[in-house]
């Protein structure tokens, strides 16, 4: 090894990168071994670094938890911490966004003491293996050795999903919001203004609790394909183990768990712990799915469980209740084609109707992450079974184009969802953390 080579390179700084790195200190690897190569604040990727008050955390403070044997961590730390009397809701505590990024930098700070972690800010644009080490290219033009690499680059943010026609004019780039995630752009937005919001999911909900909360009296147009957001979080709880049947195939799945929902609304109490009490089985029962069985399934339930996976805080909800009991708020059903960008923007949907407004917010969700695009272009990597990310092993090493596993190369967070299941909540993903660091310690 030579002295500018590293035992570890973490690709990616949010949670999941965070998370890991604690993970391994805490087993014993020394900070010097280690090294992070991100653009942002370690810890808080792009779920955490937002500025915006209104975007809170969709799951109550007892679930976003950092260490499996202490799930009370973050709630205990947040008594403590977090000045936010609107955080109480019936349904449990739904903390800011910024405050839980708040807490992974401290959990981080508090892991390394006085020692300082080597943070490159860059992002790397390329990685090869050669002469049995990793090599990684920054878009900084550094090139960083390392012996194992641990990918952790988060959903990429959100890009247009349609062409985006600009007649430039001087207010144009303020009239589209390419990624609300960060929410900086959002507090520009004039009171009266018509906004359309593009996709129905957490994100678009974030929008409006935004909105509202900055006293928007303009009309919001949503569009998407069904007019239906996430339903309201209650406060749910496992209470019986499903009795799963045997040799399940996808359609045996999705009759099992129609079955076992009742016939109550989403956001009741009794739907919602139902729903809940079958999360925990389904990752391991989306693995022994064949690549197609994956692809089916997606294909018919993929909605619907992006619709019911989270849900969303109770504040969010009532501030979507506020626009729809002031007729404030519309859903056009369609997909965008096109968006016409001159004093208004024009949208063209599929049918080839059209709707105009003030903005646009993106809010699909939907972005590419070309550094995972790149490992697949190169052969480096296998894609996964969705084509949408690369593929794992349940160990979380990366597939190899050529067949098998490499030994040294892991990914761990939301792009591994196609290959091991739900891997999206900041819980699963420290989950993951933790037990990677096992195995990499392990094999020391
Ligand atoms: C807007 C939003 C809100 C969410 N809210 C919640 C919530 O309330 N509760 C919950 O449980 N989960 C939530 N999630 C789910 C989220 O996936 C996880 O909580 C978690 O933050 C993901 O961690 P991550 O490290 O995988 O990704 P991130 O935290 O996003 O970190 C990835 C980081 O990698 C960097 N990066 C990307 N490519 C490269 C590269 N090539 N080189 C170097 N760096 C790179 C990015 O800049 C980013 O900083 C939310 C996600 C989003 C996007």
């Amino acid at each position: 090894m030579t002295q500018d080579t590293k035992e570890i390179a973490i690709i990616g700084d949010g949670f999941a990168a965070a998370t890991a790195l604690i993970h391994l200190l805490r087993r014993g690897i020394h900070f010097s071994k280690i090294v992070i190569i991100g653009p942002g604040v370690l810890g808080k990727g792009n779920a955490y670094t937002c500025i915006s008050p209104f975007f809170r955390l969709n799951v109550r403070e007892d679930l976003p938890s950092v260490f499996s044997e202490d799930p009370l961590h973050f709630a205990r730390w947040a008594e403590v911490h977090i000045d936010d009397p609107e955080a109480q809701t019936d349904a449990g505590y739904f903390y800011r966004r910024y405050d839980f990024g708040r807490y992974i930098s401290e959990l981080v700070s508090k892991e390394l003491g006085s020692d300082q972690i080597d943070h490159i800010d860059a992002k790397v644009s390329n990685l090869y293996k050669a002469n049995e080490h990793w090599y990684l290219e920054t878009d900084k033009l550094k090139t960083i050795a390392a012996q194992q690499v641990i990918i952790a680059t988060g959903n990429p943010p959100p890009i247009w999903p349609c062409a985006v026609q600009n007649i430039q004019t001087a207010t144009s780039p303020l009239q589209l919001i390419e990624s609300p995630w960060v929410g900086q752009d959002l507090g520009s937005i004039h009171a009266h203004e018509e906004i359309m919001l593009l996709g129905g999911g957490l994100t678009a909900l974030d929008v409006i609790n935004a909105l509202v909360g900055q006293g928007h009296q303009g009309l919001i147009k949503v569009i998407c394909p069904r007019a239906l957001f996430p339903p309201m979080q209650a406060l749910w709880k496992r209470e019986r183990q499903p009795d799963w049947p045997k040799n399940l195939s996808p359609a045996k799945l999705v009759r099992f768990i129609r079955s076992h929902l009742p016939s109550a609304p989403t956001d009741s109490v009794v739907w919602q712990s139902a729903w809940e009490e079958l999360r925990p089985n389904l990752n391991m029962i989306w693995q022994q799915f064949s690549y197609f069985q994956r692809r089916i399934l997606f294909k018919r339930l993929g909605w619907l469980w992006s619709l019911y996976r989270f849900r969303a805080s109770p504040q969010t909800i009532n501030s979507y209740r506020k626009l729809e009991a002031n007729k404030q708020i519309q859903f056009v059903l369609g997909r965008a084609k096109r968006i016409e960008v001159a004093q208004t923007v024009r949208v063209v949907l599929g049918d080839g109707s059209t709707l105009s407004g003030d903005r646009i917010v993106n809010c699909t969700g939907v972005g590419r992450d070309p550094l995972l695009s790149k490992l697949i272009t190169d052969q480096i990597a296998r894609p996964d079974a969705l084509g949408k990310s690369i593929a794992v092993a349940g160990d979380y090493r990366v597939s190899k184009a050529s067949g098998g596993e490499w030994k040294d190369l892991w990914m761990i967070g939301p792009p591994t969802m196609g290959s091991l299941g739900d891997v999206i909540a900041a819980s699963s993903i420290a989950k993951q953390a933790e037990q990677l660091s096992i195995q990499i310690t392990a094999k020391q």
